[in-house]
């Protein structure tokens, strides 16, 4: 049987969703524009899934417009937020830890004249709300800093940056990249009081190619996509309702037990760290408060080698950051972690699927790995 913990790269999708999407692909095909049944019945399954999202959100459902996936949502929120606040300059605040959508669209707008200034970074990979708030400049027209970092579980504190802006009378628009963080809080998202939050489907167990960007209210966000009304004339293209409908019944599967489902993954994270710390010597326990992201570096060992090893056995995972293939991870590089963890860490993502007994057998196969790759000639 597989072992999957990967699922901060992908997740399975669950039941619920696959049937949704199913019904939607097959009774609900048609297009939501359209005033006939057909249509109108395509129209009720995106606002279903949109009044879903807006409830685990915490906020209203036409905050809410569906994107194709966590990066259009980051790229939408980066280039329409700037120009949404142009009156105010050229100055962007972020890090050199965001997701790949969020670094390579701030590179494309250093390379138009926009500046940025990068934050520091702390030990598990997020950034202070008083260095945030102390980059703040007059010229300052968008900060974007992700809620919870994909490769190390660190937490910034997003509530806190929104209330420095406030207390600075700034009126630079706050954006999150939530797609790690969506589900996994115990607080909904909104309340971090951020102006823009990124989702995506496939890290809660809806199908790839869906997400979705909240705009708060009384924000003015340019479109992004040019072309028909749909989304409010916010975002054209015919709707996605197959995944936009699986997005929402995988929101409606995970809401009941969601706070169940975040201590479930961080009792197994504890059981990973304890036992890896007591049974595997030198290993790098990266600590963070996510409950279902741990990153792990086995100095000394290659990164490549253990992931074989375990692929071998069934068990999944993985280096770093789906989206960074084969590549170092330029979050743990940007960390300055020593090169040797940098060249041995892997992580791991859990989900409300994973089980002890799952856990239990990756660390055994961890340890055997580690103790058997040790031993071999290199
Ligand atoms: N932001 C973060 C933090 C992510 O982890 C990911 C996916 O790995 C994305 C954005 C991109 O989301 P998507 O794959 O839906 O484009």
């Amino acid at each position: 049987m597989a072992i999957y913990l990967d699922n901060a790269a992908t997740t399975n999708v669950c039941k619920e969703a696959a049937e949704a999407a199913l019904y939607a692909m097959t009774e609900g095909y048609g297009n939501p524009s359209s005033t006939h049944a057909i249509g109108r019945t395509a129209a009720a399954l995106v606002d279903k899934a949109r009044k879903s999202i807006a409830e685990a959100m915490g906020s209203r459902p036409q905050e809410i417009f569906f994107t194709s996936c966590g990066t259009e949502s980051d790229n939408w929120a980066i280039v329409s937020g700037l120009k949404a606040r142009k009156f105010l300059g050229k100055h962007i605040i972020s890090s050199q830890v965001e997701h790949s959508a969020v670094i390579k669209t701030i590179e494309a707008l250093v390379n138009e004249g926009y500046e940025v200034t990068n934050v520091p970074l702390q030990a598990d990979g997020s950034v202070s709300a008083d260095d945030v708030i102390e980059a703040i400049r007059p010229d300052t027209a968008l900060i974007t800093l992700m809620t919870i970092n994909n490769e190390t579980g660190g937490v910034t504190d997003i509530a806190a940056i929104a209330k420095g802006i406030k207390a600075k009378k700034s009126r630079a628009l706050l954006h999150t990249d939530a797609v790690q963080a969506f589900l996994k809080t115990p607080y909904k998202l909104t309340e971090l009081g951020a102006d823009l939050i990124s989702i995506s489907g496939h890290k809660i167990h809806a199908p790839k190619g869906i997400g979705a960007l909240y705009v708060k209210s009384g924000v003015v966000l340019p479109s992004f996509l040019k072309g028909g009304e749909q989304e409010r004339g916010k975002r054209a293209g015919t709707e996605a309702v197959p995944l936009i409908s699986a997005f929402g019944a995988a929101v409606d599967a995970a809401l009941p037990t969601v706070l169940e489902s975040q201590q479930h993954m961080a009792e197994l994270k504890k059981l990973c760290v304890d036992r890896l710390t007591a049974e595997i010597p030198n290993v790098e326990i990266m600590k963070s408060d996510a409950p279902h992201i741990l990153n792990i570096g086995l100095p000394r060992l290659r990164s490549e080698v253990i992931l074989n090893y375990l692929d071998g056995k069934g068990i999944f995972i993985s280096m770093g950051s789906a989206c960074k293939l084969r590549s170092r991870s330029y979050v743990l590089d940007a960390m300055k972690l020593p090169k040797e963890v940098v060249d041995g860490s892997i992580r791991l993502g859990f989900s409300r699927y994973n089980t002890i007994e799952e856990i239990n057998t990756f660390c055994d196969s961890l340890k055997e790995a580690h103790d058997s790759l040790f031993k071999a000639p290199r």
